[in-house]
């Protein structure tokens, strides 16, 4: 019937039929929705949001930025809208705790889907996704077998040989924190000295930067996040600078390799909380959780959720048990101990 209508009559129907949707849907969204700030990207998390809305009719606002959401927060304090903050690396959940702007919260579902260690022992934050700080090791110049452990990064074997981006960066305080809560400060001071001795160049750049000189022949190891590695793998430019590498889950035969998380935490003021809470289940069930690791290369958090055949293909690995909030406390000397050591400079 429609066919018979002038094409204008058509748009006209079309037009109409969609404003009255709207307007039918519009109570419905209004008190159906949830408000996130999040330091992760687009590109990660609204394919996720979008299966979220889908299952639930509840809708996700979205604040994506790269930095000042935690000032955000203390700014808009009880009136903020938002209700969840997503954030990357224990430095970044830690700030918003001591910032104040975060809620705890006990709750079952979440405590079964994620591991203690992964998750604040009073609820303020609880990891989404894990990623190894794995070590890079040029597969033309070092032997299988020549580097295994965090520790031997010093090793005056590697002098000239070693790249880093800066030593303040949250992966690399994170790590270094790790150390200092496994050996003590006296240790991790002279390790780190070391290192900086070993390094072929000022540190800079990114991660993949530094696998990007391991292939251009200027060093032969560095450290980097796992989930990188994936990245390199699967991007036209980058596959020849990851193709020059081995990932090197170090640490095997002691501790385990550090690993550090991306999380959330709900917000003091969360005027949704209900929805809230259900976005923070969805997000830790098999679904999302397999969606992360599809999209990003990360670890599912979520014990018995298998990664992406790309991540698996990497093999598996034991990852360091210590919990993520007592490595969190040795951050502040982390950061004072590269200052001390002068690693950027
Ligand atoms: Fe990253």
């Amino acid at each position: 019937m429609l066919s018979k209508l002038s094409a204008g009559k058509q748009r006209f129907l079309a037009g109409l039929s969609l404003s009255v949707s709207a307007i039918v849907s519009a109570p419905v969204f209004a008190s159906n929705e949830v408000n996130v700030y999040s330091y992760r990207q687009p590109f990660l998390i609204q394919p996720i949001f979008n299966a979220f809305t889908r299952d639930t009719g509840i809708k996700v606002n979205v604040v994506f930025a790269k930095k000042g959401l935690t000032e955000r927060l203390v700014r808009e304090g009880r009136n903020s809208p938002a209700d969840l903050v997503f954030t990357v690396d224990i430095g970044s959940l830690e700030e918003v705790v001591s910032a104040n702007v975060v809620q705890s919260l006990n709750d079952p579902i979440l405590e079964k889907n994620i591991p203690a260690q992964y998750r604040s022992p009073t609820g303020q934050w609880f990891g989404l996704t894990t990623r190894a700080r794995a070590i890079f090791a040029s597969k033309d110049r070092v032997k299988s077998g020549d580097i295994t452990n965090y520790e031997d990064l010093a090793d005056p074997k590697w002098k000239g040989k070693v790249c880093s981006r800066s030593g303040k960066h949250p992966y690399n305080l994170a790590l270094i924190a790790s150390m200092i809560a496994e050996h003590g400060d006296a240790y991790t001071e002279q390790w780190l000295t070391a290192v900086k001795t070993n390094l072929a160049r000022k540190p800079q750049g990114n991660d993949r930067e530094q696998v990007k000189a391991i292939k251009d022949g200027l060093c032969d190891v560095s450290l980097g996040n796992s989930y990188y590695y994936g990245a390199m793998l699967t991007d036209e430019e980058q596959f020849e600078w990851a193709n020059a590498v081995n990932i090197i889950f170090p640490n095997q035969s002691n501790r385990g390799t550090h690993v550090n998380i991306s999380g959330m935490s709900l917000t003091q003021s969360a005027p949704n909380k209900e929805n809230a809470v259900r976005l923070m289940h969805f997000l830790t069930e098999d679904l999302a959780q397999r969606m992360y690791s599809e999209q990003n290369f990360e670890y599912p958090i979520k014990p018995g959720v298998q990664a992406s055949g790309l991540v698996t293909s990497w093999g598996s690995y034991k990852a360091d048990a210590r919990p993520l909030s007592e490595i969190a406390r040795f951050r502040p000397d982390a950061v004072k101990m590269v200052d001390r050591v002068g690693f950027d400079n």
